[in-house]
């Protein structure tokens, strides 16, 4: 399977397939994970603010059964981020630097492709890891 984007949305998903017995592979277009966090590093972040006014949301942690986090400076969240994904991404492919990727549509499937170090990759269930034609 494949998983684009390594946010904490994508990286959770990956750990999460990958417990489930999937083999995958994540693709991140930037040159390392959680690119978003490197930007304002001393900003608070809360799991369960945007709830407010329900029942719950000051709850500090976000209470997933995976990449838990709780309240902190981005910073440290990213730390907790890193070192719960370093355990629960094991045997996840993950490929940086993968950029233009897009799902295309062919022979009635899905096949992901992407750019890597100026060549062409493609993700095919049916083939794996072959060389699409060029595009234009
Ligand atoms: C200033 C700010 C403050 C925020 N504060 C909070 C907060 O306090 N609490 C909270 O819950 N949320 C907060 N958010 C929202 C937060 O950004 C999202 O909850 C979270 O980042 C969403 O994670 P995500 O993985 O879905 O997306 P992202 O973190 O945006 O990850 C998407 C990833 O996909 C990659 N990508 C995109 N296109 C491609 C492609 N074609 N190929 C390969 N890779 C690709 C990107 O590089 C990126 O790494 C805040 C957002 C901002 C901007």
């Amino acid at each position: 399977m494949a998983v684009v984007g390594a946010g904490v949305a994508g990286l959770t998903a990956a750990a999460g397939l990958t417990h489930a017995g999937a083999a995958v592979t994540l693709l991140e277009k930037e040159p390392d994970i959680l690119p978003l966090f490197r930007r304002l590093p001393d900003r608070w972040l809360h799991p369960n603010a945007y709830d407010w006014p329900a029942p719950g949301w000051d709850h500090p942690r976000a209470g997933l059964p995976l990449l838990d986090w709780g309240e902190g400076l981005v910073k440290d969240v990213a730390t907790e981020l890193r070192a719960a994904w370093a355990a629960a991404g094991k045997g996840v492919r993950l490929i940086t630097r993968g950029e233009n990727t897009q799902p295309l549509q062919e022979d009635g499937g899905v096949v992901v492709t992407w750019n890597e170090a100026h060549s062409w990759r493609a993700l095919d269930r049916r083939r794996p890891h072959r060389l699409p034609p060029p595009r234009p």
